[in-house]
């Protein structure tokens, strides 16, 4: 299951702050980029992620909001074509 939660939060499951990063597995590291790094609970044992706003690239925003608008657009399309559509 893929939880991502805000850095310095605690553990999503049990609330503990009792939390340690996590070595990244694989294709992780790909998330570091975005700022997201996975953390191991030392209670519960459940690993899950964190998204530290502050070091967010503000690149990474400025294509999330421009992907955002794309797909609104794309919407607003789709949905004067269907209404375009006689039936
Ligand atoms: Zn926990």
């Amino acid at each position: 299951m893929m939880l991502i939660h805000r850095h310095g939060s605690p553990c999503p499951f049990c609330s503990t702050s009792d939390v340690r990063p996590s070595r990244p597995r694989r294709l992780e590291w790909l998330l570091g980029l975005l700022s997201i790094r996975p953390h191991r609970c030392r209670l519960c044992n459940l690993r899950y992620w964190t998204l530290n706003l502050r070091t967010a690239p503000r690149l990474l925003l400025a294509v999330v909001v421009l992907a955002g608008a794309g797909l609104l657009l794309w919407w607003m399309l789709t949905a004067a074509a269907l209404m375009g559509t006689p039936g």
